[in-house]
């Protein structure tokens, strides 16, 4: 007998005849003797329908009042999840986030767990029901609901796996785990047994979308193996865990690749100090991230600089942007929606010279320009016109097919 728990994503859980099929698999683990402790998501695309309901009402809407509503989400599929197993004949409670004992920051929209006080799931457990968390959910110290940020359930699993000792931490969602680039533009992709922390918190970051970034973080601190797999079949999965030996490291692991890309130039920069903390700070404090930033070397006292942000922030990044250019004397500010970034990724690629290069030569082959490009120590970025970035990924995935074959 252990303590098993799980998450079931908005895809399992998006109708009744899925609820079903979630509370069956629930109830094979009740069966067998284990405890078991799981975490749902809102329905199918509730999030995104509760986001668009509060602006069809407001701009901007409260954001207090914007947590609760989203808090529903996961409640509504969590109580159905625990009716349906009672009418299987388990026993079985649903819990939201404050009952489940989540503590976070005040943070509305992207609250950070601070601690977790597990007592009353070890109540039900001990009673023998299986119980059903609220995902994405959280409390503050006033006793307001909070959220964890977009994908946020996976980062309550993986918080109460680590909470409550669980030996690995089960995400199920629609896909058969973690692929080598997305099998809807690669069908020649390759599921991977394993992954380390390092590979996949990158491969989240730029795209990959099993899995939410923050969730794999939390992973990384505390070593918890997170398995990613299907709810929909018993094969496959992918474990994220600890990497093996050095040795035994990919090269390259996977390709990711990210759509939601806006790029921002500023022409005809002053070249001296202060400009770029001029630029930057206000979109800081408009809560913009900017990604990839590049300043040229500056030629008569005059420089460039560009970077990228989410293309959902574009409008209101010019908007910052355009009045301060004007302040600072740059001649003037172009933005460009429609772009995407594809990186490769994986720990051997650093040590390892000639990476960079093959990436090129497979996007030179296929003609696609590459308007800026970015690394970490493991993943090479180009940032490439978003009309070509399926031919993109097929390409690399080619020109680096050999080295996911030494990784399965
Ligand atoms: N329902 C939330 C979202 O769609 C949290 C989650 O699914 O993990 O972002
Ligand atoms: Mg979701």
């Amino acid at each position: 007998m252990a303590l098993i728990v799980q998450k079931y994503g908005g895809s399992s859980v998006a109708d009744a005849e899925r609820i079903r099929n979630v509370a069956s698999r629930i109830a094979r683990g009740r069966g067998a003797g284990n405890d078991m402790v799981v975490v749902v998501s809102a329905m199918g695309d509730t999030t995104d329908e509760l986001i668009r309901l509060a602006h069809q009402l407001v701009d901007q809407p409260d954001e207090r009042e914007m947590d609760v509503l989203l808090s529903t989400g996961e409640i509504v599929s969590s109580t159905l999840v625990a009716m349906s197993l009672k009418a299987m004949g388990y026993n079985a409670v649903s819990l939201t986030g404050l009952q489940a004992g989540i503590q976070t920051d005040t943070r509305y929209s992207k609250a950070r767990i601070t601690a977790i006080e597990p007592q009353r799931i070890r109540n039900e457990l001990k009673k023998g029901n299986a119980v059903i968390v609220a995902g994405f959910q959280g409390v503050n110290t006033e006793m307001d609901t909070t959220t964890l940020g977009r994908g946020g359930s996976d980062t309550t699993a993986v918080a109460l796996a680590i909470s409550l000792g669980a030996s690995v931490c089960e995400i199920y969602t629609d896909v058969e785990g973690v692929f080598s680039a997305d099998p809807r533009f690669v069908p020649e992709a390759v599921r991977l047994e394993t992954i380390g922390y390092e590979e996949m918190l990158e491969l989240a970051t730029y795209g990959a979308g099993v899995m939410a970034p923050r969730a794999v973080e939390l992973g990384q601190v505390y070593e918890m193996p997170i398995k990613v797999a299907s709810s929909m079949s018993d094969n496959g999965g992918t474990l994220i865990c600890k990497e093996g030996s050095m040795e035994l490291r990919n090269r390259v692991s996977g390709i990711a690749h990210d759509t939601n890309v806006a790029k921002i130039m500023v022409i005809g920069v002053p070249d001296r100090p202060g400009v770029a903390r001029d630029l930057f700070e206000p979109l800081a404090r408009a809560n913009i991230s900017v990604d990839t930033i590049v300043q040229n070397a500056g030629v008569d006292n005059i420089t460039d600089i560009t970077f990228t942000v989410a293309r959902t922030d574009v409008v209101k990044a010019l908007s910052i942007v355009e009045p301060v250019s004007k302040a600072v004397g740059a001649v003037r500010v172009s933005g460009d929606e429609s772009l995407s970034k594809v990186s490769i990724v994986g720990t051997g690629m650093q040590n390892a010279p000639g990476y960079a290069a093959r990436m090129f030569r497979a996007l030179a082959e296929e003609n696609i320009n590459i308007q800026l490009i970015t690394t970490s120590e493991i993943r090479i970025t180009c940032i490439i016109e978003e009309s070509r970035v399926r031919d993109a990924v097929r390409a690399l995935h080619k020109a680096f097919e050999v080295e996911f074959q030494q990784s399965g």
